[in-house]
């Protein structure tokens, strides 16, 4: 993370949709910069006595389209252009599901594998504190990401409601049902990532209700599409997963329940009974016939894009993929489902929350899962299509289309 800058990168991506799509100059270089951004300096009582000094960010990329909507990452190499990059990422991701809000993203630079619960809670509090006048469901929402959990967004919609005094859920989603939150938000972003493998198969006529599949990095994002994989496409064979300290692979194939449990006892996916050690940057390499990154930004480069042996990469992490890593795997004839399409289905769900809350009725499980395949499809086809007609990779297509609709608010708001 800390050669390449994924904000740079960001609006290196846009640079190349809008010369395709000749832009005009005040257009562009409104969608190059966040409209808005908060910097915080926390000081939180840890539980030995001593008091740290946190950094904390939101970014309000762009609203034209709604409030701004964004997870909250809290990880030790945050920084506020890792955010800037993501608020990007998500201004383009509501955008192409069609979804009436902008993008946001926001973070605190910590270690939560080093934070008590209690200090996890004061932090999450502090950081509400310090942005509340900001936020609300017609302002700016924020959502789990990164290292952050439902029992994280519980103790920030209680804090917004303590200060403001009064009920206001929909502040905050990716809740725990009990207070508020959606059926079907847990899965959300692997599902609607597995959605798309299934719709690329079917346009690409391709029958993976055997294929092989691998992920890379196992939290929530990851630990779902192990299940979601098989259930939606009929079977598969998981290879190999990895985490930050390492992979495991097992040719013959991972249970994928059993190793979402060992994840769960253990912290670790390595050590699994039957696999053997594997590590990141091998387990990306793989042959497979889907590969998930599903962790962190940048780990498909021009270092290793030639070697990627997968016939899709169904993107659920955000930024897995440079620019030039991009190129190559086209080349390749890599199928690419770009993140802000193939990781949508977060969001969606979340906007659906965001609904049900503020209307006061929630829907079945089912009705979530009906609704969140739709969205997703139609933005699956909406790209592809793109693609074939202008005979381009599926993220310059992405950012065409979500682009332009963008850029349309701005102009109907009479901002350019
Ligand atoms: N953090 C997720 C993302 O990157 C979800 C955002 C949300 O639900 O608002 O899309």
């Amino acid at each position: 993370m800390a050669a390449l800058n994924p904000f740079a990168i960001a609006q290196q991506q846009l640079d190349e949709a809008a010369e395709r799509l000749g832009l005009d100059r005040a257009t562009h270089e409104l969608l190059r910069w966040p409209m808005r951004e908060y910097h915080f300096t926390l000081p939180i009582k840890m539980d030995n006595g001593r008091t740290s000094i946190f950094k904390g960010y939101r970014v309000q990329y762009n609203n034209a389209r709604g409030p701004t909507k964004g997870g909250l990452r809290w990880h030790p190499e945050e920084t506020i252009d890792t955010i800037r990059a993501l608020a990007a990422w998500m201004t383009w991701k509501t955008a192409l599901v069609d979804i009436p809000l902008g993008g946001g993203k926001g973070g605190i630079t910590c270690n939560p594998k080093e934070l008590s619960e209690a200090e996890k809670e004061r932090l999450a509090r502090a950081y509400i504190r310090a942005i509340w006048r900001e936020l609300g469901v017609d302002r700016d929402v924020p959502a789990p990401d990164v290292y952050t959990t439902p029992q994280i967004m519980a103790w920030m919609m209680d804090e917004y409601e303590t200060i403001v005094g009064h009920s206001h859920p929909g502040v905050i989603t990716g809740k725990p049902l009990p207070i508020g939150g959606s059926p079907g938000r847990t899965d959300a972003t692997a599902r609607g990532g597995v959605y798309c493998v299934r719709e690329a198969a079917k346009a690409l006529n391709l029958d993976l209700s055997n294929a092989t599949y691998v992920i890379q990095g196992f939290g929530n994002a990851g630990q779902f599409a192990a299940t979601l994989h098989r259930e939606i496409l009929g079977g598969g064979t998981l290879l190999a997963v990895s985490d930050s300290r390492g992979g495991a692979i097992n040719r013959k194939g991972i249970n994928p329940a059993d190793m979402v449990q060992h994840k769960l006892e253990t912290g670790t996916v390595t050590g699994f009974p039957g696999t053997e050690l594997i590590s990141n940057e091998d387990l990306l390499e793989l042959k497979c016939d889907v590969l998930y990154p599903a962790a962190l930004e940048a780990v498909i480069t021009d270092r290793n894009a030639q070697n990627i042996n997968a016939r899709i990469v169904c993107e659920l992490a955000n930024g897995p993929t440079t620019p030039e890593a991009d190129k190559i795997l086209q080349d390749k004839g890599v199928y690419v489902l770009p993140d802000f399409l193939a990781n949508a289905g977060g969001v969606t769900v979340s906007y659906f929350e965001q609904v049900q809350n503020t209307y006061n009725y929630y829907w079945s499980l089912e009705e979530v899962h009906r609704q969140l395949d739709l969205k997703m499809s139609r933005a699956f086809h909406d790209v592809h299509e793109m693609s074939q007609k202008l005979k381009t990779h599926n993220r310059l297509a992405a950012y065409m289309l979500a682009v332009t609709r963008v850029a349309e608010a701005c102009k109907l708001r009479g901002w350019v």
